[in-house]
């Protein structure tokens, strides 16, 4: 494989024109919100049979579709019906940048769609648009002058955090590199899953080269990891399942069958006394509370030195207040639900639990899954002992004589995909970059958002197997490795 052809990064898609200072924008975006209903559905090549399932909007509780939950024999069907996509790479190429621009021109019903059945603020759903067709443009850059022979039958399970982002990311990579996929989205997201993959069709991809299999993971995952016809499976979600894919597809797939898999994070954020607080305050809220902080880069539990802490932490009290916990329709959100009200139970029990370490915490809205933006003092990172996936960030301060402490604190977790550190003494940047095991490292900056092609994404140890996606190594892992010697 060539080295990326292009970076497609920030402002790509805005570029294009989603200024949502623009009112004609706004107007279409407002437009679709009231006017399109994105019916779910599965899309295979002969009908799916399985189970009705309600579709509900997180902010509101409210149903706003309904869709189906396929059974197990129509994944046995899905791929018993699945074709490799066999047209040449440059081909392949040009119809994902087809997909691309329909995905630009669809945005109307993309932001509709993400807000309403994702809990997406719309700034949040700006940038996963342009995320999914950075992802499109990035594999189509990078496989169109690359030579192998596909894999087979790619499953690829994707999470409802990035129910477009991921979605695509996984499927452009697995058909460019003329795979078969049979995509399973995560239950709650199945709108914007059925509108990406009528999209992607409608640009060109055959039918039976991409088939899209929403339903429970107990059941189409399952069957999926556990059929010797699939000959990789790419996932991103929680390590446990992650964990039960690998142990279906060592028992049921040939070995060496890859399973590329980004799973949790337990990340953490080191402000040492020289950081500039404003800039620091600034990127720990948004790390730890944009998108709810439903995203596996999170900021999980920050340190602060401790001679700043006293002033640091009223500052974050203080910008926390600032943030609007609310309908992520309005453009003055900053902070949505969660997913669902499982997710928002979990979370409020761990809450709950902890109620005499929280140090601020915010009001939310009384509807909906919602959870209040949280912060809870704890004394270092081992008392951690999961991720919560939600608005929720944990404080412990130290001393600086114990930085190498905190740092083997953090490696000791064992989770390893982004890291944050605000100083600004240089050859800190470099001892502790080499020290800290991540696989995303942010200096003086956000920890959140890893951009296409630039800031290639993903982490080691419980975080997951790498190849990094969004980057020039992760297509390679959907050919199969195969060495052609001739004799003339
Ligand atoms: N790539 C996203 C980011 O950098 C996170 C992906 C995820 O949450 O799975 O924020």
């Amino acid at each position: 494989l060539k080295a990326p052809a292009a970076i497609f990064g920030a402002g790509r898609v805005n570029a294009a024109g989603f200024d949502l200072n623009d009112e004609a924008t706004l107007a279409r975006i407002a437009a679709a919100r009231s006017g399109v209903q994105v019916e779910a559905k599965a899309l295979t090549v002969r009908p799916a049979s399985g189970t009705d399932a309600p579709i509900t909007n997180p902010a509101t509780g409210e149903v706003i579709g309904l869709g189906i939950e396929v059974d197990a024999a129509s994944v046995t069907r899905a791929i018993e019906d699945a074709r490799l996509w066999d047209a040449p790479p440059a081909e392949r190429a040009a119809v994902l940048r087809r997909a691309a621009e329909l995905y630009e021109e669809n945005f109307g019903p993309i932001f509709a769609t993400l807000t309403r059945e994702a809990g997406k603020t719309l700034g949040d759903a700006v940038g996963e648009l342009r995320e999914a067709v950075d992802f499109l443009r990035y594999y189509a850059a990078e496989g169109e002058a690359a030579n192998g022979s596909a894999r087979g039958i790619i499953a690829a399970i994707s999470p409802w955090n990035f129910p477009l982002a991921i979605f695509t990311g996984q499927i452009a990579a697995a058909l460019m590199a003329g795979n078969a996929v049979l995509a399973k989205p995560a239950e709650t997201t199945p709108q914007i899953a059925t509108l990406g993959v009528r999209l992607l069709h409608q640009a060109g991809v055959p039918q039976a080269a991409l088939q899209l299999l929403p339903g429970r993971g107990a059941v189409v995952g399952t069957a999926l990891a556990s059929d010797q016809r699939i000959k990789g499976v790419v996932f991103t979600g929680s390590t446990a399942t992650a964990r039960t894919i690998a142990q279906n597809m060592a028992e049921h797939l040939d070995p060496g069958t890859p399973l590329i898999a980004e799973t949790g994070g337990l990340n953490a954020m080191i402000v040492d006394s020289t950081a500039l607080p404003e800039q620091a305050v600034r990127d720990i809220v948004a790390s730890a509370f944009r998108s709810a902080g439903q995203r596996c880069s999170a900021l999980r539990c920050l340190y602060v030195q401790e001679d700043i802490a006293p002033h640091l932490i009223e500052m974050i009290k203080g910008a926390m207040d600032q943030q609007v916990v609310g309908d992520p329709w309005f453009l003055s959100t900053d902070i949505g639900p969660v997913i669902d009200p499982r997710a928002q139970a979990g979370i409020a029990d761990y809450l709950s639990a902890k109620r005499s370490s929280i140090l601020h915490q915010l009001d939310v809205p009384g509807q909906g899954s919602f959870i209040a933006p949280t912060l809870l003092k704890v004394n270092g990172i081992e008392e951690m002992d999961r991720e919560i996936f939600g608005p929720v960030l944990h404080v412990a301060t130290f001393k600086g004589k114990n930085l190498p402490r905190v740092v083997e604190a953090i490696n000791a977790k064992g989770f390893g995909l982004t890291f944050g550190l605000h100083t600004r003494i240089d050859t800190r940047v470099q001892e502790i970059s080499e020290a800290i095991k991540v696989g995303n490292i942010y200096v003086n900056r956000n920890q959140i958002g890893a951009v296409v092609g630039s800031q290639p994404f993903g982490g080691e140890g419980l975080s997951g197997t790498g190849p990094k996606a969004g980057g020039p190594l992760y297509l390679a892992r959907f050919f199969a490795p195969e060495v052609v010697a001739e004799v003339t």
